[in-house]
């Protein structure tokens, strides 16, 4: 809430409260680091658990057992270079395994898997061309050829002056993006939680610049091997306690009030506030704050939108799908289908259960739900 200032220093040299308000990776990480250099930290969060949408919370089977389940399987690029640094900070990522391979799977059989593709930009054009995602005729003597050359031009002023306002399902028409090309762009943007007709097409270029073209980590990424209780959310509490940070769950912030010596919430002051809410809830917390200074601050808020919804569900099963495919796929999407999570494949928990049961975990994700699916039932 406060503009950042590079030029003072890290740590406080008198004592100064903060609040962090929201405890999904993004508070949590900003209460550690603040409480790491000497700040209070007071963390916030509605919701009764930590981790927002890596939180994690246990389930009982029907056999007895318990068993976490996670808000949903993520996946953890390379290129997440702060993320990372903090996840290293606590030990935490000793417990992660590259994904070996993972799959677009079409509804006529068609079948992309990334493992081969080359990490160094440019390269790794090239060769996602093995993979079948285009053919090098299709792309290099496409009568568009100049249109399709923006995937390689981005700027942040220019490219979103030019395309945020054209959808990424109007600018692949105008273009007749070649199938698999269409197919797998198509995936990208539901993965970024919009439809192709609701996904800016700057932003799809951004993401497709920031995921592919500016490092060269590759597309395997990093997943947990055990649930997200035990990978995260119980060494960060430990963090938590160890440098003091109050936290306050079930506790839903409403409003924010400008105070004398910096800002009130939920009756106290503090020098500082972090918002690490969602979007969503950001704009309707400033939306209802008092006194904010920050017109600007307000006004790109506000100008935010909420992305569609999505749903997540887990499956036990008491038999395993014979098909030999990899621990993650994506799916063309068909109803609210988007990817599919073989849990016992890639968790050590499910794995267990599996091999003692000869059952399958599937986790099932739909990232971009149809405005007419409300209700749970519905989905
Ligand atoms: C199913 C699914 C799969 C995903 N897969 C991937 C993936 O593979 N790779 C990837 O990089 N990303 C993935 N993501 C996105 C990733 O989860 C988010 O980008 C990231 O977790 C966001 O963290 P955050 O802290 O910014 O927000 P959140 O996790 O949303 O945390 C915000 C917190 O603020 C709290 N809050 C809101 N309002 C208030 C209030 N008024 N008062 C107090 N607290 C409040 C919320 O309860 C929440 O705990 C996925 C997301 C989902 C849902």
């Amino acid at each position: 809430m406060n503009t950042v200032d590079p030029n003072l220093p890290l740590k406080p040299s008198e004592p100064k409260n903060v609040t962090v308000i929201g405890a999904g990776l993004a508070g949590l990480s900003a209460s550690v680091t603040l409480a790491r250099r000497g700040f209070s930290v007071t963390l916030i969060e509605k919701n009764a658990y930590l981790g927002g949408k890596i939180g994690a919370w246990p389930v009982r089977l029907s056999s007895g057992e318990t068993q976490f389940v996670e808000h949903g399987f993520h996946a953890f690029f390379r290129h997440y270079h702060n993320l990372n640094a903090f996840l290293d900070s606590l030990g935490l990522r000793k417990n992660f395994r590259a994904i070996e391979d993972y799959a677009i799977l079409g509804l006529k059989g068609q079948s992309f898997s990334f493992n081969g593709v080359a990490k160094t930009p440019l390269l790794n054009l090239l060769s996602m061309a093995k993979t079948g995602v285009y053919r090098f005729r299709d792309v290099f003597f496409h009568p568009k050829l100049v249109g399709l050359l923006a995937m390689l031009r981005f700027d942040p002023g220019k490219t979103f002056q030019r395309f945020d306002q054209l959808s990424y399902q109007d600018w692949a028409d105008r273009l007749g993006l070649p199938p698999s090309m269409r197919l797998m762009f198509n995936s990208f943007s539901r993965a970024f939680f919009a439809t192709p007709d609701r996904m800016s097409t700057a932003e799809l270029l951004k993401s497709f610049h920031s995921f592919f073209l500016s490092h060269d980590g590759g597309l395997i990424y990093d997943y947990p091997t055990r649930d997200y209780q035990n990978t995260f959310l119980a060494p960060l509490q430990k963090e938590l306690e160890k440098f003091r940070v109050k936290v306050l769950l079930s506790t839903p912030v409403e409003k924010i009030q400008k105070s004398p010596g910096g800002w009130q919430v939920l009756g106290r002051d503090y020098a500082y506030v972090v918002l690490a809410a969602d979007a969503a809830a950001s704009k309707r917390l400033l939306e209802a704050s008092e006194g904010l200074e920050q017109a600007d601050l307000l006004t790109r808020v506000s100008g935010l939108k909420a992305s569609q919804g999505y749903a997540v569900l887990r499956l036990w099963t008491d038999r395993k799908l014979d098909a030999q495919l990899p621990g993650f796929v994506i799916t063309e999407h068909r109803d609210v289908l988007d990817s599919v999570t073989f849990y016992h494949q890639i968790e050590e928990t499910s794995r267990q259960w599996s091999q003692k049961t000869g059952g399958g975990i599937y986790e099932l994700h739909c990232y971009a739900l149809p405005d007419h699916l409300t209700s749970e039932a519905e989905i």
